[in-house]
């Protein structure tokens, strides 16, 4: 199927779109970059206006965004709004610091005068998932935006509506004309366009062989690139944390978005002596969750974005269990329409498996046991990403040193790791490099210029 919404609740194919011809490209490619001309002398204060009216709308129009959200990838109805109001969030945190953030730096030096310029690079590329259809690209936009950037959005090709949706959103916002288009097309003319001279910087957030083919179209051309790539998140209990909140934070940090998060918990590294009462509580709260229709307000999960995820997600399962493993709740997919699976769980997994290096998109948990807060480390770190991880311990000692040992982008103490505009957000190792959100974020598509005045 190419460009489609394709409601993943019953399978069935809601609209299709044509994608862009090379024409049309050309002349969205064209007005971005005779935007960018006159965008980019637009003062802070005036972007702000428009901005916090991008946030405004989202507000206004949460439930119609949401279900629209749904509609398309199949997270709850109240996780979409949710998702609408994070985007309110983002977009109103620019508005308010960019200025700040990029303000001239002094620096002392043999010149009368010196300092850093903060200025904007042009067109960016962005390339973004179907998981979070809005937040991934607001939390693009907001900064790219702000620092007087244009944007070029090619989302996944799963959600069309969305992707026309947030253009409209800054149209109707009072964003010139080309400062923020849609490009519906194909995954095959990212290089193209990356190989476009008024294109200068990419960002993708997906898997890591489409960050790897953008990094090398970028490479060729010289160009800046954003990778937010897969995770395989540790969440790590230890004897001391308080093992309510840890199972009840599990099952959350596991299962949000119906269990397709980036940053959500992959495998549970428990000590050995509280894993029995872990395991057994937290098989218990999965007992109590509801799989069912993403639309209605009780059910905790609905449907896994495209029918190939149910398949490859199945897949994984099975072969973690050829390797050893024990399946303790779950394992399959749901008969009937639908891209329904379970919520599962995996215990007894060798240490030799293969599988327990992959990331497992959707809502299944992997288990582990250690000894202690050393081995915990060793452990998490055993896999080719370094996304997020969460720890929980009261011990001050352990505290230091999972926040130094574990190998990762983020590390969230007694939580559950979030992306939060205030925070930079992003990974090391295979999930990625640069960062998105926080100061950090809107520094990644500037020209850092340095000034000298004799
Ligand atoms: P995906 O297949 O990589 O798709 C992501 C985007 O990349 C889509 O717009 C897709 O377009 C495009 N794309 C695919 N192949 C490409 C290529 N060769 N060249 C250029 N663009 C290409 O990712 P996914 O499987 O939908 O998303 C799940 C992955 O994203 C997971 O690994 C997840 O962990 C990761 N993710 C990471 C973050 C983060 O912040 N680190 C956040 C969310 C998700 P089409 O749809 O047209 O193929």
């Amino acid at each position: 199927m190419g460009i489609a919404t394709i409601n993943p609740a019953t399978g069935e194919i809601v609209k299709t779109y044509e994608p862009l011809a090379d024409w049309e490209i050309e002349n969205k490619v064209a007005l971005a970059q005779q935007a960018f001309e006159s965008y980019r002398q637009t003062t802070f204060e005036q972007r702000s206006q428009w901005m916090m009216a991008a946030a405004d709308l989202l507000e206004a129009e949460k439930e119609h965004f949401g279900k629209m959200i749904t509609l398309e990838m199949g997270k709850t109805l109240k996780s979409a709004i949710a998702e609408v109001e994070k985007c309110a969030w983002v977009c109103r945190y620019y508005a308010e610091n960019a200025a700040n953030f990029l303000a001239d730096v002094p620096g002392e030096t043999d010149a009368s005068r010196s300092f850093v310029r903060y200025q904007p690079l042009g067109i960016v590329l962005a390339v973004m998932p179907w998981n979070f259809p809005f937040w991934q690209v607001f939390r693009f936009a907001a900064p790219a935006l702000m620092a007087g950037n244009v944007g070029l959005l090619k989302h996944a090709s799963n959600v069309p509506q969305s992707a026309l949706a947030i253009e409209q959103i800054f149209q109707e916002s009072g964003f010139p004309s080309g400062v923020f288009q849609t490009l519906l097309i194909g995954a095959n003319k990212v290089a193209g366009l990356m190989a476009d001279d008024r294109i200068k910087a990419g960002t993708l957030t997906g898997s890591e062989p489409a960050g790897a083919s953008l990094a090398m179209a970028a490479g060729q051309e010289i160009k800046k690139v954003v990778l937010e790539l897969g995770g395989s998140d540790p969440f790590v209990v230890m004897p001391s944390a308080d093992l309510e909140a840890a199972v009840n934070t599990a099952v959350t940090a596991r299962l949000i978005n119906n269990g397709q998060s980036c940053i959500a918990a992959k495998r549970f590294i428990i000590a050995n002596s509280i894993a029995d009462e872990f395991e057994e509580k937290l098989v218990a709260k999965y007992k109590e969750l509801k799989v069912g229709d993403p639309m209605q307000p009780d059910t905790d999960i609905g449907p896994l974005a495209t029918r190939s995820i149910v398949k490859e997600l199945d897949e994984q399962v099975q072969a973690i269990v050829n390797e050893g493993a024990r399946v303790l709740i779950g394992g399959k997919a749901l008969d009937g329409p639908g891209n329904y699976y379970l919520p599962t769980i995996v215990t007894d997994i060798p240490a030799t498996s293969k599988m327990a290096q992959e990331e497992f998109f959707g809502p299944v948990a992997l288990l582990f046991r250690v000894a202690d807060v050393h081995e915990a480390i060793q452990v998490a770190n055993n896999i080719p990403f370094g996304l997020g991880g969460s720890a929980w311990t009261n011990d001050p000692e352990e505290q230091e040193l999972l926040i130094n040992g574990i190998e990762a982008g983020a590390v969230f103490i007694n939580g559950m790791v979030k992306s939060d505009p205030r925070l930079p957000f992003g990974g090391i190792k295979r999930s990625g490099f640069g960062r998105e959100l926080g100061i950090q974020g809107i520094h990644e598509f500037v020209n850092i210029k340095t000034v000298w005045i004799k």
